[in-house]
């Protein structure tokens, strides 16, 4: 399936990167344990090899090379189960997200059929689609459906900013859902499917203040979504990735939602200095890309200014 796969560990840390190479493609996949892998076991996936999202803080927002398929996705996730040494019917949790590199909702015709594989191999793991929400045709209509057919599905959009005119600075795709429609989106979701929506926010200097979560709590009401709060993560490899400012930032604002009556957990990832294992980093991938201009396509994020840690931001 992949000619090549690459471990980068970092045991201190609970945490292991496998970069899966082949001609036409990469993918990167990471491997958490929590505090052992019987207890809780989490993998990012990717769905695609680079992103046409191009995202500005993100290690993938300058090129793409090719959506996976079905098999390229369940791939990575058979890898790194192997790689545990535990019997998945044995974790106590195992969640499985498709939030490492690519765009789920870009890539429907790899993601549905590998959800469908993933939930009869591992019926009790949990399968996160983490969006930035493209919108396109009737994506949303499908992830709907496989929602409803799965009960393990859940859903998370990475919202990042809270007005239209920031997100879409961060985030240059055009075809994409405002944040009302976002909001809408997800409490049709939450009523399909009895669950509930997550939105991820990555906190930084200009985003942070109490008119943000304001917004945000007007948009997304507490009693339909969970938020998640991200602390960034720097893309480029040899600067550091987060410092304590971003972590305070992070939790100060997930303190603020909480106050509002969010349900809210702050991601603040391992890797992030020692093997890139934060959200966006990607160094491997940014690496291949480089040797490979024939295969990575410049997206519409090349060029545009980079959003860097520690004063603004980071999908997940
Ligand atoms: S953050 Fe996610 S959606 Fe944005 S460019 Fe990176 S992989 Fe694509």
């Amino acid at each position: 399936m992949w000619n090549s796969i690459r471990e980068i560990q970092d045991p201190a840390q609970n945490v292991s990167k496998f970069v899966f190479t082949k001609d036409t493609a990469v993918a990167e996949a990471v491997l958490y344990r929590y505090p052992d892998y019987a207890t809780r076991t989490v993998i990012c996936c990717s769905t695609m090899s680079g992103c046409p999202m191009g995202c500005r803080f993100c290690g993938a927002g300058d090129f793409f090379a090719r959506s996976l398929s079905a098999e390229e996705i369940v791939a990575q996730v058979e890898h790194c189960i192997a790689e545990t040494g535990v019997a998945p019917a044995e974790m106590k949790r195992l969640q499985i997200m498709f939030m490492s590199m690519g765009e789920p909702l870009l890539n429907l015709a790899g993601l549905i059929p590998a959800i469908e594989r993933l939930y009869a191999m591992y019926p009790s793991a949990a399968l996160l689609i983490s969006t930035s929400a493209p919108d396109i045709g009737k994506a949303f209509a499908d992830v709907v459906d496989i929602s409803v057919r799965v009960p393990t599905v859940g859903l998370q959009f990475s919202v990042h900013e809270s007005t239209d005119e920031a997100r879409d600075k961060l985030i240059p795709f055009q075809r994409k859902l405002g944040l009302w429609d976002i909001a809408l989106r997800g409490a049709e979701w939450a009523q399909a499917t009895g669950r509930r929506p997550f939105f991820n926010y990555c906190a930084h200097d200009e985003n942070s203040a109490d008119i943000d979560a304001e917004r945000l709590a007007k948009l997304f009401h507490p009693t339909v979504w969970n938020a998640t709060v991200s602390v960034v993560c720097e893309r480029s490899e040899g600067l550091p990735a987060t410092n304590e400012h971003q972590r305070r930032l992070a939790t100060g604002f997930g303190d603020k939602l909480l106050g509002l009556g969010f349900d809210v957990r702050v991601f603040d990832p391992a890797g992030q200095d020692t093997i890139g294992g934060g959200c966006g980093q990607l160094w491997f991938v940014q690496e291949w890309a480089n040797q490979n201009p024939d295969q990575a396509r410049r997206s519409i994020g090349f060029g545009r200014p980079e959003v860097h840690a520690p004063v603004a931001t980071a999908h997940a």
